[in-house]
């Protein structure tokens, strides 16, 4: 019989507790930390009849699997099962085998950046299409949880660690959107992070690919008949944009002589190039599952972009204020810094071991000034001195909860009128916050002050 090990109490390791307790299965969970949410989520499994292991990080005696729900293999509790010849599952991967014989189908979407943008594009595409679907996966919603439920369809954002620990996926299609350097830390080097990305399509149905990304377009070669997309004129088989219109030439009947009008770019919110990547993404998983054209651009227009993504937050003193916080690698901060002619940058944060050098290179034109924070502001700061000589750079050392305020000022001193001061860290968040929305707050609040001030001052 199997016994099963979950690693951590998160909000999958809980959901897959739950599920396996629910069968019968037996299930020990170890978890480090003995706080008060953990003590809550224990007492809740006890009365599934799940054990609950605080402080430990040893694999209990007797284990057949260990579900992670994207632990990295070097995690000592994860080394461990290896060594043992344990099997290690990822959350996904359990649900992919839970799932009862007329369960939906999934249409799964990976990628550096763009992931949950995109997959909440392509819900909203379904859902105007009339189907009942669901966003689950990375996007916050363990698949676990939904995978029994009576939905037509769901759409399944994919992590690098999920798709690490995730062995059988067959998604009906699969789309990657890019790949560039992240968590390059947790994967060990670009190769085993682009070979994570690349599972996706092992078992799919349809293989969905990001033409203009050399790295995703790589990743599909080996796949007959996959599809492309691009921001530029379709060819035959892809899915493109003509003048102002996305178009399709692939989901049609003679993709030689027809192709299918999907939305206009009018209908994509915000309208940024790596924006309409995303929506050609969902349209294209959409299409595959048999959408019509029309509802493409209905679901688009239904899109509400989340948080913290180039999100307004104020104008000041014809300044604009921009929270891009969900930034947190240079390929996303390359895409927000692409969209504004004239930014005051504001970055800094962990790197994960990425390279910014690149990033500040192609950015320079742009760059009216900078504004470092975080952890390893330094490396920025250089890239800054060999790449942008000219650009005024302030450093930021605090680390306090005033820290952003700071910044704010800052950048402010540096933004002329018609400038945009732009948030896009390019790291992670967690050396000075919980996580990229805290941080994106504590950014919005600090304007929304610099904003008082400033009429108080009128
Ligand atoms: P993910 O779920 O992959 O983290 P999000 O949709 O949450 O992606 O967006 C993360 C960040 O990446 C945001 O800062 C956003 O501006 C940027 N971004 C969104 N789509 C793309 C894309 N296609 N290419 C590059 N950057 C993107």
């Amino acid at each position: 019989m199997t016994f099963t090990c979950v690693a951590g109490l998160g909000v999958s390791g809980t959901a897959v507790a739950r599920a396996l307790a629910g069968r019968g299965e037996r299930v020990v969970v170890v978890e480090a930390a003995e706080g008060e949410r953990q003590l809550a989520a224990a007492a809740e499994l006890a009365g599934l009849g799940v054990e609950t292991r605080f402080g430990t990080m040893a694999l209990p005696e007797g284990a057949t699997r260990l579900v992670t729900t994207g632990w990295a293999p070097h995690h000592p509790l994860v080394a461990a099962a290896l060594e043992a010849g344990v099997e290690v599952v990822g959350e996904v991967e359990l649900a992919w085998r839970l799932r009862p014989a007329q369960a939906a189908p999934w249409l799964a979407l990976t990628g550096t950046n763009g992931k949950t943008t995109a997959v909440r594009m392509l819900t909203s595409i379904l859902l105007a299409a009339g189907h009942k679907a669901l966003a689950v996966g990375n996007v916050g919603l363990p698949v676990v949880r939904a995978v029994a439920e009576p939905y037509d369809v769901l759409a399944v954002e994919l992590s690098s660690f999920q798709l690490h620990w995730s062995a059988t996926l067959a998604p009906h299609a699969a789309a990657v959107l890019n790949v560039a350097p992240d968590h390059l830390d947790w994967h060990g080097s670009m190769e085993a992070y682009a070979a994570a990305k690349g599972r996706v399509f092992e078992r799919a149905g349809t293989v969905i690919y990001n033409a203009d990304d050399p790295e995703a377009a790589r990743l599909a070669a080996p796949y007959p008949g996959a599809v492309g997309f691009t921001l530029r004129v379709p060819k035959p088989g892809q899915l493109g944009v003509v003048e102002d219109l996305l178009v399709d030439r692939a989901f049609v009947a003679d993709p030689v002589e027809a192709a299918e009008e999907l939305a206009t770019l009018g209908d994509i919110r915000p309208l940024a190039p790596h924006n309409v990547a995303n929506a050609l993404a969902a349209a294209a998983l959409a299409r595959a599952f048999g959408v019509p054209g029309e509802a493409v651009a209905r679901g688009l227009r239904d899109f509400v972009p989340d948080p913290h993504r180039l999100a307004l937050v104020e104008r000041v003193g014809d300044v604009d204020y921009v929270d891009d916080s969900k930034a947190t690698n240079p390929h996303a901060a390359a895409a927000a810094l692409a969209s504004y002619p004239s930014v005051v940058w504001v970055a800094g944060g962990q790197l994960k071991g990425a390279d910014v050098d690149d990033l500040v290179r192609r950015a320079a034109p742009r760059l009216r000034g900078a504004v470092l924070l975080g952890a390893d502001r330094a490396q920025i700061a250089e890239a800054l001195a060999r790449h942008a000589p000219n650009v005024p750079v302030v450093d930021i050392a605090d680390r306090d909860t005033g820290a952003m305020e700071k910044v704010v000022i800052a950048a402010a001193g540096l933004a002329s009128p018609g400038d945009t001061v732009l948030l896009s860290p390019s790291a992670a968040s967690l050396d000075m916050y919980p996580g990229y929305p805290a941080r994106g707050e504590a950014f919005a609040r600090a304007v929304r002050g610099l904003k008082e001030r400033a009429e108080g001052a009128v």
